[in-house]
């Protein structure tokens, strides 16, 4: 079972990603928990490369380019080896990070990215996509508490933020058999209550 975890700054995802990781592991699966951009050796010396220096560094192509690159080697090392011995695998970010980011908000065509996706993911599609939605002022207050806005990604401005959450809810919309949407507006228990709906309701 292969299940990603998606949504914009400061609805947080990573919280409820060691949430739903306890909740399985107490049932005795056997559960690797990984993120993107990383989650592999030479995926997280990419994200390093990609997220660390100047804002506007890489364009929206090349970050593209280098998303995808990350994917290839964490899918190769880490994702597929984990599926193949029948492990639950949950990813905070997968390829609709791509699609959202780059695509929705920086403008790359959605055509080139599905082509990647078509290269690189191939066969191995989440089965089930969590879609974080939450409303931009309010994921960026919560990132803004955390410090999040001293990296280069959070600091694009209201206008991306809205491109990225209207881009992830139309994925989701496209969609429906493998993704859910997750109000992420609530205390962490209840949004947990919510995650956990939705894995059991798809996949137990
Ligand atoms: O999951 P987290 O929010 O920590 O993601 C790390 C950063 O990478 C985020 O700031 C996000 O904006 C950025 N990112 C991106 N494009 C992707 C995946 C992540 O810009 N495809």
């Amino acid at each position: 079972r292969f299940i990603t975890f998606e949504g914009g700054e400061g609805t947080g995802k990573s919280t409820q990603v060691a949430r739903l990781v306890d909740r399985l592991r107490a049932r005795d699966l056997e559960v690797l928990q990984t993120r993107e951009p990383g989650g592999s050796d030479g995926a997280e010396e990419i994200r390093n490369l990609a997220l660390n220096g100047d804002a506007g560094r890489w364009s929206p192509m090349t970050e593209t380019l280098l998303m995808f690159a990350a994917r290839s080697d964490h899918l190769e090392r880490t994702i597929r080896p984990a599926l193949a011995v029948g492990r639950w695998v949950v990813c905070d970010r997968f390829a609709d990070s791509s699609r959202a980011y780059q695509g929705a908000g920086g403008g790359v065509a959605a055509a080139f990215i599905e082509m990647l996706d078509a290269a690189v993911v191939d066969a191995t599609q989440p089965d089930l996509t969590l879609v974080f939605d939450l409303p931009v002022e309010v994921g960026l207050e919560r990132a803004f508490g955390r410090g999040l806005f001293e990296t280069r990604f959070e600091s694009k401005g209201l206008a991306f933020h809205e491109r990225l959450r209207q881009g992830f809810r139309e994925i989701a919309a496209a969609h429906p058999e493998r993704c859910v949407i997750i109000d992420a507006d609530g205390d962490p228990e209840t949004v947990a209550a919510r995650v956990w709906a939705a894995v059991a309701e798809r996949l137990l």
